[in-house]
């Protein structure tokens, strides 16, 4: 299973180092890499207990989204903070002993800034993103930034062992709705090959200016935002050496929703 892995990770470092006809790497950064731990898959499955700390993951990245150990709640990674946001939609800081079982940041750096003259609904929204990105086949963080007419998110409960798998762990997510809101979208876009390994296509958290509410995003409707784009072309992915994952069954690939 480790070594189909290591595979895995060998051929996505080919195609990522692949070049283009089409060069964008003139308005790329040097730190244009995305650290990833674990794959969504293991997530899925129930493994919900990570070996990496929140103290290591920002020596890879000041920007992202995750969870942490236990399923206990939404990572939000903004201006190099993390956040947690629990199940009562309350946000904590986690210390940097505390663990995750999957995470994906990067140091978030811009290519692109949009700024949409309308109000855009969360599908219109990924559209007009969709629309702007100049590759299909390489990553994107996405920040979102500004007013919201509507946000509605949610978190996830932590678990106890033996852990449900992520289909039955969410059956208890908390939903919340907020109306006119300030704040930012963390969000990434992953290309449809990353299926086993991440969730193709976008991923979007959400934390409030005021740090108060958050979340990941199920729903929204802009007001007034700038939209800033950062392309990836390098990833770096960390397996966890825990008996959780070393042996789950990932054989199957499912979606987070
Ligand atoms: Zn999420």
């Amino acid at each position: 299973m480790n070594s189909g892995l290591k595979l895995i990770g060998a051929i996505m470092l080919l195609l990522i180092s692949t070049s283009y006809s089409t060069n964008y790497s003139a308005a790329e950064e040097p730190q244009d890499s995305l650290f990833q731990t674990a794959i969504l898959q293991s997530l899925v499955e129930g493994v919900y207990d990570g070996d990496l700390t929140v103290g290591e993951l920002k020596e890879h990245g000041d920007f992202g989204v995750g969870t942490y150990n236990r399923l206990n709640g939404e990572m939000v990674v903004l201006d190099g903070v993390f956040y947690q946001v629990k199940s009562d939609g309350k946000i904590e800081i986690p210390d940097d002993s505390t663990k995750t079982p999957f995470a994906i940041v990067t140091f978030f750096d811009t290519n692109k800034t949009l700024k949409p003259r309308s109000k855009l609904s969360c599908e219109e929204l990924k559209s007009f993103i969709e629309n702007a990105l100049p590759a299909e086949n390489i990553f994107y963080a996405i920040k979102v930034s500004g007013s919201f007419e509507y946000m509605k998110t949610r978190s996830v409960p932590e678990q106890s062992a033996p852990y449900p798998p992520l289909s039955e762990a969410i059956k208890n997510e908390s939903k919340f709705e907020f109306k006119d809101i300030t704040g930012t979208i963390v969000g990434l876009w992953l290309p449809e090959y990353m299926g086993k390994i991440n969730q193709p296509g976008f991923h979007f958290h959400f934390i409030s200016d005021d740090k108060k509410s958050g979340g990941h995003v199920l729903d929204c409707k802009t007001d007034k935002v700038v939209i800033e784009i950062d392309y990836m072309r390098e990833l770096d992915l960390d397996l966890p050496d825990t008996q959780g994952f070393n042996n789950a069954e990932l054989t199957e690939p499912k979606k987070e929703n």
